[in-house]
């Protein structure tokens, strides 16, 4: 089993995946399988991290919007 991690671009401002707005300090992250990939008889799973930090107008930790 290979893994291909899914880099993030840096530039983008995470938002928060309930309201929209711009989230605030870093709290965790977490790797997410996405997609289970068959290429000449490998299987590759395609992985990526979702950082969690915490919303100001939610007044909560929550999960960024992933596009
Ligand atoms: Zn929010």
């Amino acid at each position: 089993m290979r893994e291909i991690v899914l880099e993030k671009d840096e530039s983008k401002v995470p938002l928060c995946s309930a309201c929209g707005h711009k989230l605030g300090h870093y709290h965790d992250r977490y790797s997410m399988e996405v997609k289970h990939l068959k290429v000449f008889g490998w299987t590759a799973s395609l992985v990526f991290f979702r950082e969690k930090r915490h919303c100001d107008v939610c007044n909560k930790v929550r999960s960024e919007l992933i596009e």
